[in-house]
């Protein structure tokens, strides 16, 4: 019995040690969402047939695609598109990245448990709550305060407790850095040195490096204080990176 009792504290202190974004989500939250994405079920099983087939290899973002409602993302019209592997427009003319372009992304940043994280352009937010529900530590920045605000309530509805902030993604969060990943959602010309200052060494940035039609996407390594290693991973489109602050 007292064994049973030390057993049961043993746990219980492990799960308050190690509770990440995604485990302080209520079981009573957890079951709104799964009940709303047991109307998608065909749809979110297509989804997923085809990521995997496309090569993604960390399995646990694809659980996360599997356990995110995307459809709570878009507007009520797009509802019925949500599990489309397509990009789709959220507010400010901005769009929420095709289910493979966040996969592929997150993949690339190749996570640890526990990962800080740092993400530029939350969007609608659905990038932020994948690393939450892969057990991330996850920190993201917008430009527009009414996408900021919107992911804000929505993640924190979810149950997701991403440190979001309303702020120019150029500057990164220098008060919060060093990060292990840096996660770049939009296309930029080439990546500032404060953000490339900002992750720790043997940390990655991923980042749409290019013009405004066509971005390169390139894995940034920090070798040493001094030394980054680039690789390259093919050619996508990510609405622009722009300077400043949004209205
Ligand atoms: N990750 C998002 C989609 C990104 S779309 C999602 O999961 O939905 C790119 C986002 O980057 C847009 O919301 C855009 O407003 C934002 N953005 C563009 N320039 C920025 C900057 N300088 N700082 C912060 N966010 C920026």
């Amino acid at each position: 019995m007292k064994a049973l009792f030390v057993m049961s504290l043993v746990v219980l202190l492990f799960n308050l040690v190690f509770a990440s974004c995604q485990s302080k989500k209520t079981n009573d939250e957890k079951v709104v969402v799964m009940t709303q994405n047991s109307k998608y079920q065909n749809e979110i099983k297509a989804l997923i047939e085809e990521l995997d087939s496309k090569g993604i290899k960390d399995k646990r973002v694809i659980a996360a695609i599997e356990t995110v409602p995307r459809h709570a993302f878009v507007s009520e019209r797009l509802k019925s598109r949500a599990y489309e592997n397509s990009p789709l427009p959220i507010d400010k003319d901005q769009t929420i990245s095709q289910p493979y372009t966040v996969a592929f992304q997150t993949d690339l940043l190749k996570l640890q448990n526990g990962d800080k994280v740092l993400e530029i352009g939350t969007g609608s937010g659905y990038q932020a709550a994948i690393l939450c529900e892969m057990g991330m530590d996850v920190y993201s920045i917008e430009r527009h305060l009414l996408l900021h605000d919107k992911a804000k309530l929505l993640l924190d509805s979810l149950g997701y407790k991403a440190h979001l902030f309303y702020g120019d993604g150029y500057r990164g969060l220098p008060d919060q850095a060093p990060f292990d990943k840096i996660l770049i959602t939009a296309a930029i010309g080439e990546v500032p040195s404060q953000l490339l200052e900002q992750m720790k060494i043997g940390g990655l940035l991923v980042a749409p490096i290019g013009d405004d039609y066509s971005q390169e996407m390139t894995v940034i390594e920090r070798l040493a204080a001094d030394e980054f290693r680039r690789t390259k991973h093919g050619t996508f489109v990510f609405v622009p990176m722009i300077k400043g602050l949004g209205e």
